[in-house]
């Protein structure tokens, strides 16, 4: 049996920021991992030989504490390949524009500059600490973002882009998101614009080699403190510290972080029980569903065509792609999502069949050379036991008025982490780094 000062469940980005705060303030830790590998949510891969990456991989400029720790790990940015047009696909017509603003009829256009004025000065009322206790929150929390589309916009453009950046941020249908819940992490992400964006947005630059260098680097100096292959199956608080029940064994400490989903946090056997609220929120934040997919070609000839890489569909299942070619061009690369309920479809359809509708879908948007791909890799993280979706757990609505203070609210000696407990950038790699950070800071203090 080992005993440590602070046991830490999950090495993700949240866990292992957690681990090496503690470690540099001198406290002993173990690091606690069901998967072989660290990232969780971050995993490596490759296409065409070339490194990709499986989960998270933007970075944008609003996100200092990531920023900050790939100068800390000397991982590198690069910048998004946004030269040429985009392409949309709406009501089965192909258009192209440049920027991010879609080209939609005029009078949808003048809707959406309004729904994006006011989904700022909305968010902008929700408190940082508790949205929960903001004056409109239950009337907020009492309806979906479908329903409040369906009440607010008049015009099918805005409707439709308002879907399309639900299912693209979140992972969920907007029938399946509580109104508070999307101003919440819009606000946390700084509004639709930031969220959405590529230029001085959320998917300005990529992490050279990686963005799950930066947390392989940040879990080599832990070293054993690590360990691996080690799901934590239950957990038992007393008076004097609390003991952890892994497949590795058993191991002991004056506090923990759990640094996991809620949706995996609610597996874990608590003895004693957790209150109430908190056991309840485990059992209401479900994990988006997601697809990633990345077809390599010989070259990237979208771009002499004058295309960017990046296009969007209302009904496509293969509905957000970006350019995704190596520096050095030595192949073309496009990355997409299959997400929400297209990704739910699409699972019980299987991998021939969704890398065919892929590659049919590509062809509608970048025209017949989209059919000869060389290389093609899927990473299905509804299918990942312990993601058990991605890339965040939402909230339905009620779930955040009647539960939302449970998400950070130390249980005796539990203290919480993970991308979904944070304030800003919540759902992001950024936001798991708050996560980390906050929790350890906790458990620090208690340490004395
Ligand atoms: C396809 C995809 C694309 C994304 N794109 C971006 C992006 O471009 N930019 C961005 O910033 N973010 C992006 N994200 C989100 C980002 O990856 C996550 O927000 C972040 O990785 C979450 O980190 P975390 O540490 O909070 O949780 P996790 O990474 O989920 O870490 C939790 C860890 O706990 C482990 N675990 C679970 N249960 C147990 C248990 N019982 N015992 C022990 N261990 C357990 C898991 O295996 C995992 O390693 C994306 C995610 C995905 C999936």
């Amino acid at each position: 049996m080992t005993k440590v000062d602070v046991l830490i469940v999950g090495a993700g980005f949240a866990g292992i920021k957690a681990a090496c705060e503690l470690k540099a303030a001198g406290r002993t830790v173990k690091v606690l991992e069901a998967r072989d590998r660290v990232g969780g949510r971050s995993m490596p891969g490759e296409i065409a030989g070339n490194t990709i990456d499986l989960g998270g991989q933007w970075v944008g400029p609003d996100q200092r504490l990531l920023m900050a720790e790939a100068a800390q790990q000397d991982v590198e940015t690069y910048a998004q390949y946004t030269t040429g047009q985009s392409v949309l696909e709406m009501k089965g017509t192909r258009k192209s524009y440049r920027g991010d603003v879609p080209k939609l009829p005029f009078l949808s256009l003048l809707e959406l500059s309004r729904l994006e004025k006011r989904w700022n000065r909305e968010m902008d009322t929700l408190p940082e600490q508790a949205p929960w206790t903001a004056a409109l929150a239950q009337q907020w929390d009492s309806q979906t973002l479908e329903s409040w589309i369906g009440d607010n916009l008049w015009t099918e453009g805005a409707k439709d882009f308002a879907r399309i950046v639900a299912r693209a941020v979140v992972c969920a249908e907007p029938s399946q998101l509580s109104y508070l819940y999307f101003l919440e992490y819009l606000r946390s992400g700084h509004g639709m614009e930031k969220l959405i964006g590529v230029e001085g947005g959320a998917q300005q630059d990529k992490f050279r080699g990686g963005a799950w260098s930066i947390v392989k680097s940040m879990a080599d100096t832990l070293g054993d403190d690590i360990v691996l292959e080690a799901p934590v199956r239950s957990l038992t608080q007393s008076e004097t510290g609390v003991s952890v029940d892994t497949d590795k064994g058993r191991f002991e400490s004056d506090y923990v972080i759990v640094a996991i989903p809620p949706a995996l946090a609610g597996r874990i056997f608590y003895n004693a029980p957790m209150p109430a609220s908190r056991d309840a929120l485990t059992q209401r934040m479900p994990m988006g569903s997601v697809i990633k997919l990345h077809v390599a070609y010989e070259t990237p000839f979208w771009r002499k065509k004058g295309l960017s890489g990046a296009a969007t569909s209302d009904k496509r299942a293969f509905n957000v792609v970006f350019d995704q070619t190596p520096e050095d061009e030595n192949c073309g690369i496009l990355v997409g999502f299959i997400d929400a309920n297209h990704a739910v479809e699409a699972t019980k359809r299987g991998a021939n069949a969704r890398r065919a509708e892929a590659i049919e879908d590509l062809m509608a948007y970048f025209g017949p050379e989209a059919g000869q791909p060389i290389d093609f890799v899927e990473q299905n993280w509804t299918q990942e036991e312990w993601s058990r979706g991605c890339y965040v757990g939402h909230m339905a609505p009620g779930v955040m008025t009647t539960y939302g203070e449970a998400l950070r609210a130390t249980c005796g000696r539990v203290h919480w982490a993970g991308t979904e407990t944070a304030t800003e950038w919540l759902g992001y790699l950024d936001g798991a780094l708050q996560s980390g950070i906050r929790a350890a800071q906790e458990v620090q203090q208690r340490l004395g």
